[in-house]
């Protein structure tokens, strides 16, 4: 529901509406914003991954993204978002200050499909929240996680997650990590990967699903996809 009449968004706000009020704000890197929230929780409770929309105007609703939960504080929850769209969210977001209240509108976490391990996770900043949440790099599985991000917060995001791998944008949307996984794909470094998660730009999910499957890494029913944005498209 990226546009909805006014009083549309008010009813979806009485149906799915929890109370949050913003703890404090960080930028770990130029372009991104962390959101530090105290958020009543759905049913089911709040789950790192957990879909939440905000309306950014009347009229406008946007989607973000749950990083963490508090294992203490069910309902002290981050999010992640980044500022390179400069559209009602980017201003909705780069307009919060310690102690704001709003609504979040949000049901029961209903998580991606995803197959077998390890996992590749391909996206770009707005995604990273997400990824961070589903990824495994620490114990066991060690899913391999890429992250396209614009080159000026190159210097900063590798201190804050050296589990990921980030890549300085190109031109266009996804031309860096389509060259990163063309590589891969190329020199092996993708063997034994069982699943992928590939999440962001529509236009680049298409490109990296099908280098996957014609390069025989894996089959169609072992790849999620899920678009954040569209080029040309507001809110999706
Ligand atoms: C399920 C879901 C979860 C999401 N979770 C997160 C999250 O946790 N953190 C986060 O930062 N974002 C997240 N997003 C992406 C975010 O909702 C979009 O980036 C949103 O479009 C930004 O809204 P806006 O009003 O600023 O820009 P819009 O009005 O939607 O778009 C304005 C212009 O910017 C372009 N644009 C939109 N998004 C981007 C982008 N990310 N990078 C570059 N150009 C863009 C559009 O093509 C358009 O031309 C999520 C999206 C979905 C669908």
């Amino acid at each position: 529901m990226p546009q909805a009449p006014t009083l549309i968004g008010k009813l979806a706000e009485t149906v799915m509406g929890r109370r949050a009020r913003v703890l404090g704000l960080d930028e770990p890197a130029p372009g991104f914003v962390e959101v530090d929230l105290r958020a009543e929780a759905p049913p089911g409770g709040w789950q790192p991954g957990h879909e939440i929309q905000v309306r950014a105007t009347p009229t406008q609703g946007r989607r973000y993204t749950v990083r963490t939960v508090d294992a203490h504080d069910p309902e002290h929850v981050t999010v992640l978002a980044t500022t390179q769209a400069g559209g009602p969210g980017t201003r909705w977001i780069r307009d919060l200050r310690a102690g704001a209240e709003f609504t979040v509108l949000t049901g029961r976490h209903r998580p991606p499909r995803e197959h077998g391990t390890p996992r590749l996770y391909l996206g770009d900043g707005c995604t990273l929240g997400t990824i961070d949440a589903y990824a495994h790099t620490h114990a066991g599985t060690r899913d391999i996680v890429v992250i396209e991000v614009p080159s000026d917060a190159l210097h900063l995001l590798p201190d804050r997650w050296p589990q990921h791998r980030f890549l300085p944008a190109g031109q266009a949307p996804g031309d860096a990590l389509q060259s990163w996984l063309e590589h891969a794909a190329a020199n092996g470094e993708l063997a034994g990967v069982e699943g992928a998660l590939l999440l962001g730009h529509a236009q680049s999910l298409q490109r990296q699903r099908r280098t996957l499957i014609d390069g025989g890494i894996l089959p169609r029913r072992a790849i999620t996809t899920k678009p954040y944005w569209a080029t040309g498209k507001q809110g999706l």
